[in-house]
């Protein structure tokens, strides 16, 4: 049954993912129902573990490529792999999840009239030509390349939700998410800030693909998740697209250096080749949100890591 008091039933698919799981206890703290959605790709029971006894929590194991037929006030459409090991093991099904899925989760939201957020990305952007990203810039992105099957379902993705905006007058709410990371990443996703840490705490080479020198933005993920929340909140005219994410931009050098000094370690660098398509720099322009939602990242580069270098270190 669905609610109609301040508090909701909210589905959140990919919800056993490493963001999907920080929303889901977010929303849980705020009184709300839950419903997670997961076929466990990428994601996994652990990371929502510590939710299933709450009895406003539950679990479907559920693929979003087939449609789904259920009752609930709210939909965040998360699932997706995210890291590029991940979306590129079977790219046919990333692309899958991305527009089958976004076409399922477009149908329940128009059955049941309710507001839908999709998590897009900033490979929107692709290899960016103009420097920071603003929400009006089209992006450049390579049609045929590895990344693609990641990059043009989530453009895909995106067209959907704004025809179903226009031609099925849905309420529709898109966030470009930029690099985050925090507790609860997936230890072998293979992405920058997980792969480091753990070479830093076990004394490993430090992998850097390429001279280290493409640059990224990243955010905590406790900023990214109330900038999720502010944006489902926020009136129905403000759709988006919009960005979300650190302007706090550094390069992978950096970067790896910065862990190696937080992580008290040994580790040597050592350089591999960049793989394909890898863009050179990314930085959001986060005005737009800044000015609609008033929101901007509060946790600094060193504060976001060393909590999530202390949440490996009790993992591995
Ligand atoms: P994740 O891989 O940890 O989580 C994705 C979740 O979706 C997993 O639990 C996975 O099992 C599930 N999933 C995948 N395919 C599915 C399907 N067909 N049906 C049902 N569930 C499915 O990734 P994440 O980092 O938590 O990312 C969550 C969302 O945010 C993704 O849509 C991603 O594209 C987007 N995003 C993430 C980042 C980032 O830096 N983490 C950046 C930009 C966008
Ligand atoms: N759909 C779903 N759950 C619903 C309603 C629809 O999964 O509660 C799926 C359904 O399988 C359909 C898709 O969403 O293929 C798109 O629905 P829509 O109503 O937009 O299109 P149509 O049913 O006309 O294809
Ligand atoms: N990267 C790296 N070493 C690693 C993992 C990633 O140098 O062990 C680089 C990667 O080539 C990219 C950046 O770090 O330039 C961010 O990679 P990630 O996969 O985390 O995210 P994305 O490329 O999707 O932004």
């Amino acid at each position: 049954m669905r609610h109609y008091g301040p508090t909701k039933r909210i589905l959140v698919t990919g919800g056993a993912g490493f963001i999907g799981a920080h929303l889901c206890e977010k929303l849980l703290e705020q009184g709300h129902e839950v419903l997670c959605v997961d076929n466990f790709y990428t994601g996994c029971r652990a990371n929502v573990a510590h939710l299933v006894l709450n009895p406003l929590f539950e679990i479907l194991r559920h693929d979003i490529c087939f449609p789904l037929y259920v009752e609930v006030d709210e939909i965040y459409n998360l699932a997706c792999p995210a890291s590029p090991i991940h979306y590129q093991f079977d790219p046919v099904q990333t692309t899958k999840t991305s527009v089958h899925g976004a076409i399922n989760m477009l149908g329940l939201a128009k059955r049941l009239k309710v507001k839908i957020l999709q998590a897009s990305t900033s490979e929107v952007y692709g290899d960016p030509a103009i420097h920071p990203q603003v929400e009006s810039y089209w992006g450049n992105v390579n049609p045929i390349g590895s990344r693609s099957c990641y990059d043009e379902g989530k453009r895909c993705a995106e067209t959907l939700f704004f025809d179903y905006h226009r031609q099925h007058n849905l309420k529709i709410k898109v966030a470009r998410i930029f690099n985050t990371y925090g507790p609860r990443m997936h230890p072998s996703d293979g992405r920058v800030i997980s792969n480091f840490i753990i070479q830093a705490l076990r004394n490993k080479d430090i992998t850097i693909y390429g001279d280290g020198l493409q640059t990224r933005s990243f955010c905590y993920v406790d900023d990214l998740i109330e900038s999720l929340l502010k944006l489902m909140e926020s009136p129905d005219d403000f759709t988006g697209p919009v960005n979300l994410g650190s302007p706090d931009e550094i390069t992978i050098l950096e970067l790896a250096q910065k862990i190696i000094d937080m992580a008290g370690s040994k580790s040597q660098i050592c350089h591999k080749p960049l793989p394909q398509d890898d863009p050179h720099q990314r930085q959001p322009d986060i005005s737009l949100v800044k000015e609609k939602l008033g929101w901007q990242p509060k946790t600094d580069l060193e504060e976001g890591l060393r909590k999530t270098i202390e949440y490996f270190e009790a993992i591995i």
